[in-house]
């Protein structure tokens, strides 16, 4: 296994970083993860968009331009011979003695990458459906901001873990925020499909905005909307989006089935229409 290091193309267990490394003295960071299907990458230049976006947001400079970012990825899933699975980035503010504030301007980020083999496309998951349980949302105010401080989405996936369940979805004030690590929609028993507006509440999911578009395309009904727990646990059909899962149907919510217990018809089809879009990027 190859793992990407501040420039270095490296075997995993040589990769190293010392304890001064303030992505794990502070979480002082953000990440990025871009699916892998056909050993080509799905969407990136939006994922690489939105690097640059949360590392602008907390004053991190960004190490290189889109384009060096991708050749970098594309390098990492030949050299992994990887064809279905994540890309993984990382960059943090860099290594100094631990003091909150941030270090001398000159101070080097530190960057890293990694892939990780995942059934992404025929994860037997997607037939069956996930259950999903929910928690009430622990989150900071910028949520918008895809930070390597994920420890409220920690506690999240291990809730759903202790109920055997594949996702956690978030509340807050009595309405769905998002899943720990995707975006949660609902679709109403007269086809609409709903999912909560972008703010500075939830990250804005590049595989949320591809369905959208792609619903959109299809003259599917949507609505940008904040749904309750109650009304997402009383839907027709529901799921979550992310770089890991692309569409996935969500069978019930809390232990209350949905429709009747399996991937709704308007689920699978915008699966579908992402699974051809992902193959044709
Ligand atoms: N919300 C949260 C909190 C997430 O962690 C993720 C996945 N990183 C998403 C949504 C989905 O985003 P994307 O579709 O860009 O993977």
């Amino acid at each position: 296994r190859i793992v990407y290091l501040n420039g270095a193309f490296l075997p995993f267990e040589e990769a190293r970083l010392p304890i001064m490394e303030r992505g794990f003295l502070f979480a002082d960071g953000i990440y990025e993860v871009s699916a892998v299907l056909d050993g080509r990458l799905v969407d990136n230049a939006a994922h690489l968009a939105r690097l640059d976006r949360s590392l602008a947001e907390i004053g991190i400079a960004n190490p290189y331009d889109a384009g060096e970012w991708e050749r970098l990825e594309t390098e990492l899933v030949a050299r992994n011979a990887l064809s279905e699975g994540l890309v993984y980035m990382q960059v943090t503010r860099g290594v100094h003695e631990r003091d909150f504030a941030f270090p001398p301007a000159d101070t080097a980020p530190t960057v890293v990458m990694f892939t990780q083999a995942k059934n992404v496309s025929r994860n037997p998951l997607a037939e069956k459906g996930a259950a999903v349980v929910t928690v009430e949302d622990l989150r900071w105010k910028r949520r918008d901001i895809k930070s390597v401080a994920l420890l409220a989405q920690v506690l999240a996936k291990q809730a759903a873990a202790e109920a055997g369940v594949a996702e956690a979805w978030m509340h807050e004030d009595g309405f769905v925020t998002e899943g720990s690590s995707s975006t949660a929609f609902i679709i109403t028993g007269d086809g609409e499909i709903v999912t909560r507006p972008l703010s500075t509440a939830l990250l804005p999911g590049i595989t949320r905005a591809a369905v959208l578009r792609l619903a959109e395309e299809a003259g599917l009904r949507l609505s940008e909307r904040p749904f309750s727990v109650e009304e997402a646990k009383g839907a027709q059909e529901a799921f979550y989006t992310s770089a890991s899962s692309f569409v996935m149907p969500v069978v019930s919510i809390d232990g209350r089935t949905l429709g009747d217990g399996r991937p709704g018809p308007l689920t699978r089809r915008l699966r579908d229409l992402y699974l051809e879009m992902a193959r044709a990027s």
